[in-house]
């Protein structure tokens, strides 16, 4: 009567894990496959029993959940494209139980991820779409502004803050265009070598004429012999956002440092300010798009409020990280860390004929 029981427990229990959305796969200390529903066949193409004893990184074979496996962060998701169909997006969570084992969760988001993909296109085409109207608009704006003088004294306050306001504008779209390019892929489609050094040189130039009337300082302490594979237009601009940013946020005699060093963690870029600072409730939400700690700060200077959240876009793409230390009226501190597998070690291996694109 008991082996009657349990066997009918038995069916109970299959039926029911039968019955679940989620693909759901038992793991044993060394990422095997001890049990998987059925919903894993559908939806990560893992088989019970033929699978079983597979290692589950052989099994599904996605770059971007063997680092998740490897980094062990319980509190963590990641999303990728089923195996088995690529129009269902899904959202991958492990946790852990008993002695190593785990429970790896597979969900079907592909609902919120067209949610996010209609968003990010419908901020790209109507970005797209005023960048015409705002070009003409700026062209005869800089021809009227060219010829202030002859204009009547009354109307040269308004064409100053029309001409500064349309090319506030315009900046505002190329940055939206920008980070809805950025956002559109997770990876980058061609490497290239660069030399962080010549990199940030080239932005200090710049960020010490915008922080001329402010008479900060800067102290460069940079390894020009670090090349790391990437996108040059993308680490300027993300490079060029932290610099500027730290000129911004700074006060008259400031100090910001720009660095960048490796050691056995990978390559790595910080800059380094004493100005402002930020308290830390704010960290957290600092790449959203468009928060600002302070509105009214961010414009007067200039600021977009896009920024931080083209760094962090531009960040994933190169499989770095973006770290962000900060104490109210202290200073701030951002870095990013390549890892060592985008640091290159012989630049002509990135291009093919070995061309030596540096900075
Ligand atoms: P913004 O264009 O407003 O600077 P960002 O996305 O670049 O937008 O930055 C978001 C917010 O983070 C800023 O509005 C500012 O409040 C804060 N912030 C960024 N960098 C610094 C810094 N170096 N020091 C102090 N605050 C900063």
């Amino acid at each position: 009567r008991r082996k009657r029981k349990l066997t009918a427990y038995l069916k109970q229990f299959q039926l029911a894990t039968r019955a679940l959305p989620d693909a759901t796969i038992v793991l044993d200390a060394d990422l095997s496959v001890t049990w998987a529903n059925s919903a894993s066949a559908r939806m990560l193409g893992v088989n019970w029993p033929d699978d079983v004893n597979r290692r589950v990184t052989n099994l599904i074979r996605v770059p971007a959940l063997k680092n998740f496996l490897e980094a062990h962060d319980a509190a963590d998701t990641v999303e990728f494209p089923s195996p088995v169909d690529d129009t269902v997006h899904l959202s991958v969570r492990l946790s852990p139980y008993g002695q190593g084992q785990s429970l790896l969760v597979a969900r079907d988001v592909s609902q919120i991820h067209r949610v996010n993909t209609l968003k990010s296109d419908f901020v790209a085409n109507v970005s797209h779409e005023l960048r015409t109207p705002l070009t003409v608009f700026r062209g005869f704006l800089e021809n009227l502004h060219e010829d202030r003088d002859q204009a009547p004294e009354r109307w040269r306050p308004a064409l100053e803050q029309m001409y500064s306001q349309c090319i506030r504008m315009h900046g505002l779209l190329e940055e939206l265009l920008l980070l809805s390019r950025l956002e559109s892929s997770d990876s980058l489609e061609a490497l290239h070598p660069i030399s962080l050094g010549t990199l940030l040189i080239e932005i200090h130039e710049e960020a010490e004429q915008l922080a001329l009337d402010k008479q900060m300082v800067f102290n460069l302490s940079l390894d020009e012999d670090i090349v790391v594979k990437g996108s040059r237009p993308e680490l300027y601009s993300a490079f060029s956002n932290l610099v500027f940013n730290a000129v911004r946020y700074s006060r008259e005699g400031d100090t910001i440092d720009l660095r960048c060093y490796a050691d056995d963690k990978g390559a790595h870029v910080e800059v380094e300010d004493t100005g402002i600072g930020i308290a830390k409730v704010h960290i957290p939400r600092l790449t959203e798009r468009f928060y600002r700690v302070d509105k009214s700060r961010s414009r007067a200077g200039g600021g977009s409020g896009l920024g931080l959240a083209i760094v962090k876009h531009v960040t994933l793409r190169h499989g770095a990280t973006l770290s962000i230390e900060s104490e109210p009226n202290t200073g701030s501190l951002f870095r990013i860390s390549f890892p060592p597998e985008m640091v290159c070690e012989d630049p002509a291996e990135v291009e093919p004929g070995g061309l030596r694109e540096v900075g």
